[in-house]
């Protein structure tokens, strides 16, 4: 299966908090104005000034923040907190690259705060793993409610922590 119209960031907020997913899903964009949404978004226009390349849009439904020499894609994070999210993030638009036709690719998550990347890779498990992952999204937010709230530790700073909480 292949899903154009299912975003990275949704590939990201599946590991991040189902509950989340559908809340972004279904329009109830509670990103801008968070403090730590602004605080990504910051980081992420500073960093790498130096290339030109930056946010590339494709098919409206991956944001690559840019591509490097040697077909090197990047993808900028603010901390390392939910580094699974961001890897199955970064490996989804591998993967959605790879059905479009583009070979060769690598990729890598920069954290400019910490002055790290990391090198990811997208293998045949994951490309299966992905499918799975994308039929499971679509599960989820398709559903008339949201899944119920999952306690996590980052629930305090989220954007949606008024509808789950209060
Ligand atoms: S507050 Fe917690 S449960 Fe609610 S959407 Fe955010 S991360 Fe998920």
């Amino acid at each position: 299966m292949f899903e154009r119209n299912i975003s990275g960031l949704q590939v990201n907020y599946y590991f991040v908090c189902k509950k989340k997913l559908w809340y972004y899903s279904n329009d109830l964009s509670m990103e801008s104005g968070n403090e730590n949404v602004e605080i990504g978004k910051v980081v992420d226009e500073t960093s790498y000034n130096r290339n030109n390349n930056k946010h590339i849009m494709i098919d409206n439904a991956i944001n690559i923040d840019f591509i490097s020499e040697h077909n090197m894609l990047h993808e900028v994070k603010k901390s390392r907190k939910i580094e699974k999210a961001s890897e199955w993030q970064v490996k989804y638009y591998m993967y959605y690259l790879k059905k479009r036709g583009v070979e060769n690719l690598k990729a890598k998550i920069d954290y400019p705060l910490l002055k790290q990347s990391v090198m990811v890779d997208l293998t045949k498990t994951d490309e299966e793993e992905l499918e799975k992952i994308l039929s499971d999204i679509k599960i989820i937010i398709n559903s008339d409610t949201p899944p119920l709230t999952e306690n996590k530790k980052y629930c305090k700073s989220c954007a949606y922590y008024e509808f789950c909480y209060i």
